[in-house]
Order: structure tokens, then C-alpha cells, then sequence
């Protein structure tokens, strides 16, 4: 099974991407996370990815495209694999669909993961993080016991400055404009799902599997 998964900040696409490849039993590729272990690892693809992070710069899309590349002919890509975070544009579609047909693969859906937008904002804005441990919490959806105190270390929660209300808005409008030719693209193709991620997790796991024939 040969999947894209698509979301939304907020949507809960993190969350889905693990249930999915543990049901499926396929690799879950992130180009973020690759490139964080890249960079982590200090690889000559690493660096060459520090290199424009740190010049506050894009990835070029030659580097994310040669790293999805060597990533997908991994023999445990074999069985198939559920892509994250990449393509994002239509250029990286098209370049996508090369590699796949390099390899002699094909995809069989793009999940698209949908949340109405001032649902996404309450969720998002609605984040507290632990400034001692890391834990997450949620105002609404996860409260902590006491009012900004971490269960679970008595530490100070606070919000991220990703998190906070011109940040998400911003954050949102981006996502919206960049994926929308892409959601046309695939919609085109015939390969697009789209799902409903307003209601609880297991439903929505339940939906995506249902809309790849895996009930
Ligand atoms: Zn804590």
C-alpha cells in the first residue's frame, strides 16, 4: 500500500500516520524527521540541508527530492509506505511520480485529512507545553490537574509562540495556499480521499482504513 498523507496543522495527521503504519505495517517517511537525523547524524545530506536551514532558507527541492528517492528504494519500502510531509508542491508531485515510476511503483491513494478551520484554531491555540519536561497538554482536550503546572513534573506550562493565535492563522493561510493546487492535482488523478478529522481518533483511523478498501 502506497500512500501520501495529507493535513493540516492540528488535524492530528502525527497521530494518524503512526496508527496507520503500525496497522499497514509499512514505513512511515517524514521528510522533516529524515532531515532531522540527517542533520543529527552530520551526513553529506545533512549538511547540505543545515547549510540553507541555517541561512533561514527552503530546502531546495533537488535535495528533499534525492532524499525521498534514496528512501523509497530501502528494501523495507518493499511492501509499500505511507509519505509525510513530502510532496508539498506540485513540482514535488510530478518529480514524485518519476521516482515512482522508476522503481516500478505506484501510489494507491492520497489521504487528505479535513478539519474545519476554527476547530483546527481552538486545538492549536489550545497547546501547553511543559518547560521542565516537554509533556503536552491541551486547555480544553487534555487540561493539566492544576491551572499551568505539569502532572506529571510540577513544572510551568506555557504556549509556544507557534501556538499562539496571529502565529496558527498564519501558519493555516500557508498550508491552505500551498497544498491547495496539489489537493486539485491528485483530486485530478483520481486518487484523492478525503476524510473528515473532526471526530474522535479511532473513527477517523477507522474512515481512512475503510477508504482504502481495509475495513
Ligand atoms: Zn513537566
Amino acid at each position: 500500500m502506497q500512500i501520501i498523507l495529507m493535513g493540516p496543522p492540528g488535524a492530528g495527521k502525527g497521530t494518524q500516520a503512526e496508527k496507520l503504519t503500525g496497522e499497514l505495517s509499512i514505513p512511515h517517511i517524514s521528510t522533516g524527521d529524515m532531515f532531522r537525523k540527517a542533520i543529527k547524524e552530520g551526513t553529506e545530506l545533512g549538511k547540505k540541508a543545515k547549510s540553507y536551514m541555517d541561512q533561514g532558507k527552503l530546502v531546495p527541492d533537488e535535495v528533499t527530492i534525492g532524499i525521498v528517492k534514496e528512501r523509497l528504494a530501502e528494501a523495507d519500502c518493499n511492501n509499500g509506505f505511507l509519505l509525510d510531509g513530502f510532496p508539498r508542491t506540485v513540482p514535488q508531485a510530478d518529480a514524485l511520480n518519476e521516482i515512482l515510476f522508476e522503481l516500478n511503483k505506484s501510489l494507491n491513494a492520497v489521504i487528505n485529512i479535513k478539519v474545519a478551520r476554527d476547530e483546527l484554531v481552538e486545538r492549536l491555540t489550545g497547546r501547553r507545553v511543559c518547560k521542565a519536561c516537554g509533556a503536552t497538554y491541551h486547555v480544553i482536550f487534555n487540561p493539566a490537574k492544576e491551572e499551568g503546572i505539569c502532572d506529571r513534573c510540577g513544572g510551568e506550562l506555557y504556549q509556544r509562540n507557534d501556538d499562539k493565535i496571529e502565529t496558527v492563522g498564519n501558519r493555516l493561510d500557508v498550508y491552505e495556499e500551498q497544498t491547495a493546487p496539489l489537493i486539485k492535482y491528485y483530486q485530478e488523478k483520481g486518487l484523492l480521499k478525503e476524510i473528515d478529522g473532526s471526530k474522535a481518533m479511532d473513527k477517523v483511523l477507522a474512515d481512512i482504513l475503510a477508504a482504502l478498501g481495509r475495513e
